[in-house]
């Protein structure tokens, strides 16, 4: 084994000494699922007031509504107590700032591959897409309709989030 991961490692001993989540449910304690993006720049739990526990949290590049992420809403909404769903794009995302071009360009130029046959999903249209998804959760057969959903955009910039649908 390489020493790669040591530093994660010996952070999370410590993070063991003091470990108090023993025992826990796993359930979403404040009801709440959310969808967002993995931009290291986003703290989904901290930006909501919520702490471990709390919330069930889903991200991708875009913090999109995709398969993977309907099956873990369904699941979140039937077996976790999830009652609220948030789905939060951000501000000056890598996915809006690209066509799907030029990322498959800027993966090409690194890797020396042609990078045309992987899709990255940019989101060229980015109120567009957080309202469709938004529509794609709420429209889904297995979601009921007393599940309050909710499309947002955060602010990398300022930490405020606003609500567009
Ligand atoms: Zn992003």
């Amino acid at each position: 084994m390489s020493a790669d991961f040591d530093d994660l490692l010996a952070a999370n001993r410590e993070f063991a000494d003091h470990f108090e989540l023993s025992g826990f449910d796993g359930v979403a304690h404040a009801g709440v699922a959310i969808v967002t993006c993995m931009d290291s720049r986003i703290d989904p739990l901290r930006m909501l007031g919520l702490k471990p526990g709390d919330a069930k949290i889903f991200r991708n590049p875009g913090g999109r509504v995709t398969e993977a992420a309907l099956e873990a809403l369904v699941l979140g909404v039937h077996l976790l107590k999830v009652d609220r769903i948030l789905v939060i794009p951000h501000t000056r995302c890598a996915m809006t700032a690209n066509t799907e071009e030029q990322l498959q360009d800027k993966i090409g130029e690194l890797t020396g591959q042609d990078v045309s046959w992987h899709a990255f999903h940019v989101v060229e249209d980015q109120v567009g897409s957080l309202k469709r998804d938004v529509h794609k959760v709420k429209s889904h057969p297995l979601i009921p309709e007393n599940i309050s959903v909710g499309g947002f955009i955060y602010d990398v910039d300022s930490g405020l989030i606003s609500q567009v649908v």
